[in-house]
């Protein structure tokens, strides 16, 4: 992760269902963008998820996590199926993404919400609501009430009935590298972060408010906002145009990223990154699962997977010009009216236009 260089080494991990083919894409449009820009990606292909559970036994071999390690950077496609769904949680392809994260420190996770124009027909609210939206949640994924102990479920002998309990914590520590996080991406985009939490009501949220509002004072580049987590939810939905990063723990984050990516409309489009704390490699990845139901019929939507690959470049290889090149060209594609049937909007289809293949998709980029 970091410093600008000639030539990258990549872990590319294609996963399951659709993996493989929305990756051999992607590594297409990464080789000619790196041309373009004067620099070359080694990319080394490695099993993870259920491949790697019919390869090897096991979800995430040692052999994946050491060489995604020793990587600048690791593009992961989507992992997971039905014929893997019986086995034991610890055995599941999805516990080789929870061994990925933990392996590599990956504590960040970045979802961007942005407005595709060509697809305003695809979002549920109104056209000028969503036109121009461009938000980034940066979510904590380590801590939380999903980490947080004692939790259990327990009979009470007196009171006669079980209690389940959960415990939402967070170090100090834990807040301040997430709250840096915000602020470098907030710094690399509009320059304005928005900090989520539920400070007028949890002691856990005051914790969280005070150090983020400690830590601005080494960003005074960067205009801070705090927000409670309900107004932030309505506000979303309301006037999305008013947020530019937003940075926030693991639970508020997983409801309002998910939220915010309904703006956009198509899951087929939306890219995400996790992020340690810049000393080893991030790992970028679609939103949207393996799609088994299409899988290897080359029905697959890429973009999403390539739109990974941009932010992989601008947020791990330093090469922002690069990435800015993709989503234009991305753009540029789509106002041609070139699309894969799962983006092909109605007024398209009245046109009497055709959707086209994961493959012709590429080629098109
Ligand atoms: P997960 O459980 O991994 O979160 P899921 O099963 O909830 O995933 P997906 O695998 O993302 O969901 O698929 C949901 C639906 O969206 C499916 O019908 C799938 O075909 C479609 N879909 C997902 N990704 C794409 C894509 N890149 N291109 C086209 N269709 C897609
Ligand atoms: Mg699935």
């Amino acid at each position: 992760a970091g410093a600008k260089k000639s030539a990258y080494k990549v872990a590319l991990l294609p996963g399951d269902g659709i993996g493989p083919e929305i990756s051999a894409v992607t590594v297409d449009v990464l080789n000619g963008v790196a041309r373009k820009f004067g620099f070359s990606i080694d990319f080394q292909e490695a099993p993870v998820g259920g491949a790697a559970i019919d390869a090897t036994g096991v979800p995430l071999p040692d052999s994946t996590l050491e060489l995604c390690k020793s990587s600048d950077s690791v593009l992961l496609a989507c992992i997971g199926g039905p014929k893997w769904d019986n086995l034991e949680r610890h055995l599941r392809p999805e516990s080789g993404l929870l061994g990925l994260r933990k392996g590599l420190g990956l504590f960040a996770n970045l979802r961007p919400a942005m407005t595709v124009p060509q697809l305003l027909e695809a979002s549920s609210l109104k056209p000028e609501v969503v036109d121009g939206v461009n938000i980034m949640v940066v979510r904590e994924l380590t801590g939380d009430v999903y980490f947080g102990t004692p939790k259990g479920i327990e009979y009470d002998e007196e009171r006669k009935e079980r209690k389940g309990f959960s415990n939402m914590i967070y170090w100090e520590h834990e807040v301040d590298r997430i709250a840096r996080v915000g602020f470098e991406t907030a710094r690399k985009r509009g320059g304005k972060l928005c900090s989520v939490d539920k400070a007028n009501v949890l002691d856990v949220s005051q914790l969280w408010r005070e150090r983020v509002t400690e830590i601005s004072k080494e960003y005074s580049d960067v205009e801070l906002s705090h927000m409670y987590v309900d107004n932030c939810a309505m506000q979303l939905v309301r006037w999305p145009k008013q947020f530019d990063t937003i940075v926030t723990g693991n639970m508020f984050g997983d409801i309002l990223s998910d939220q915010a990516s309904m703006l956009v409309g198509s899951l087929g489009m939306l890219p995400s990154a996790s992020l340690g704390d810049g000393s080893g490699p991030g790992m970028f990845e679609p939103v949207h699962g393996s799609a088994p139901d299409i899988a290897g019929k080359d029905l697959a939507n890429p973009i999403a997977c390539v739109l990974s690959g941009a932010m992989m470049l601008r947020y791990d290889l330093d090469q922002a010009e690069a990435a800015d090149f993709i989503e234009q060209t991305v753009n540029a594609v789509l106002d041609k009216g070139i699309r894969t049937s799962d983006i092909l909007s109605n007024d398209l289809k009245a046109k009497n236009i055709e959707a086209v293949g994961c493959k012709a998709m590429g080629a098109a980029l």
